[in-house]
């Protein structure tokens, strides 16, 4: 990590980009405070909505952008992506129309998903060494999973001096700050256009998916993360206000548990990673996160009394810590599972497939609770999640080797290829080496008789 952060124009860049990203963050929590201001009981019908409005922008303008980024002069357009994330920041507190808030994360939401596809194609650029860049990689996915637990730690500190209001204006001039990195920045303007379109990227990276065990299982994972966020996201405002009779720094407080949940199981989670693996890890984080809903439905059934503040407290940490061990070690296995060629695509392609999930469990959590109470809404969710952890168990095999012993048909690989191989019949050549999905493999093997006499 050093010699990359050694990089000045790299380090102005991630700099930037992780104080945008705590920037949404801190954002996230000041909104939901916003609309249980403006909505009251029906808060989470609004975050449900203005949270699938996001996810919607994402899902649809990241790839439009992607496939016109390098037509801007490109500093001037990341500057004025931060400025105008600002701008929209400094807006919200003067809100008083539910409809405002729809329009002005829109626009938010926009300026940050048109940001990522653009900051990624311009790092290969400042960094074009081949290992600083897969660094890179990795340091924003870690960015991605640190902003998720410490902006609700950050917003409950806060909270605690100020009111929710002035959450806005602290967000805004972290915006500020990037701005003047990005333009601190030398970024080179695209000289081509990037090879393939956003649209090609993301064909590739959903093929690889496809064709992966282990990541049809990390599908199902995401889907299991998404359900159990979206009751941390949509729901706790409403919970912590109308059932437990609590304040803005109650909301805080379960934010706060959630948060320090997943800080405790991603900074643990390094050594035993190294020690099991990312299967054992990840689907335990499942299993993890379908008790905190489980938990959670046991609860907003429960009569009313004091002892409920620590039970939520418990179940909001519980959901924190699944979410860590699902995750951290994402980044790892999508590395695990492609060339180096093939993990820009494949990154893009995890960031439009969870957002797929958020889609769906955003809604149901917002307009789902509005109309028939947590009850219902949590059971809903569980039920996915539980769907989600099936498919991850079945897809992803419990043996799951780096190296795979397989055939290759003669004439469909050209012989350069072949490195070690060798012929086994008028048909086949056999080797085994470190197996991902790419032009030469667009497969997965299959169990052969061939493969009987490998040594
Ligand atoms: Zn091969």
């Amino acid at each position: 990590m050093s010699t990359l952060f050694r990089n000045r124009d790299y380090l102005r860049l991630f700099t930037a980009q992780v104080s945008g990203l705590f920037g949404t963050g801190l954002t996230t929590v000041a909104l939901g405070l916003l609309a249980y201001e403006l909505a009251g009981g029906a808060a989470a019908a609004v975050l449900g909505t203005a949270l699938t409005i996001k996810m919607v922008v994402y899902v649809t303008v990241a790839p439009i952008v992607g496939a016109y980024a390098h037509r801007f002069p490109r500093r001037a357009f990341l500057t004025a992506l931060h400025l105008v994330r600002g701008a929209i920041v400094l807006a919200l507190p003067f809100v008083d129309q539910i409809w405002q808030i729809y329009v002005l994360i829109a626009v938010l939401q926009t300026a940050s998903a048109a940001y990522t596809p653009t900051y990624q194609v311009i790092i290969p650029d400042i960094l074009p060494d081949e290992r600083d860049y897969t660094r890179a990689l990795s340091a924003t996915q870690l960015a991605a999973t640190m902003e998720t637990l410490l902006s609700p730690m950050l917003a409950a500190a806060a909270l605690t001096v100020m009111s929710f209001h002035w959450l806005f204006v602290g967000t805004a001039i972290g915006f500020g700050v990037s701005a003047a990195l990005v333009l601190a920045t030398r970024i080179p303007n695209a000289t081509a256009a990037p090879e393939g379109s956003f649209r090609e990227r993301i064909t590739v990276g959903v093929r690889i998916f496809a064709a992966t065990p282990r990541l049809r299982g990390l599908l199902g994972l995401n889907l299991v993360v998404a359900a159990a966020g979206s009751v941390i996201m949509v729901n706790t405002v409403n919970y912590v206000r109308d059932t437990l009779g609590g304040t803005q720094s109650g909301v805080a407080m379960l934010l706060a548990a959630n948060g320090f949940g997943t800080m405790i199981i991603a900074l643990a989670l390094p050594r035993v990673l190294d020690r099991v693996g990312a299967r054992p890890v990840m689907l335990t984080g499942a299993a993890t996160l379908i008790l905190g809903l489980v938990s959670g439905i046991a609860l907003s059934a429960a009569a009313a009394g004091d002892w409920r503040w620590a039970a939520a407290i418990a179940v909001w940490a519980i959901i924190g810590s699944g979410t860590a061990a699902i995750l951290t070690p994402t980044g790892q296995v999508l590395r695990r599972s492609s060339q180096p060629a093939d993990r820009p695509a494949l990154f893009a392609a995890q960031f439009s497939l969870s957002h797929l999930a958020w889609l769906l469990t955003y809604p149901i959590a917002g307009w789902l609770t509005t109309a028939a109470g947590f009850t219902a809404t949590w059971v809903t969710l569980a039920v996915l999640a539980a769907a989600g952890f099936t498919v991850a168990v079945r897809m992803w095999p419990r043996k799951d080797p780096e190296e795979i012993t397989h055939l290759h048909e003669v004439g469909t690989i050209a012989p350069t290829r072949l490195g070690d191989a060798v012929r086994v019949d008028e048909r086949f050549f056999r080797h085994t080496h470190a197996y991902v999905i790419d032009t030469d493999h667009p497969r997965w093997p299959q169990p052969n008789r061939l493969l009987a006499t490998a040594a």
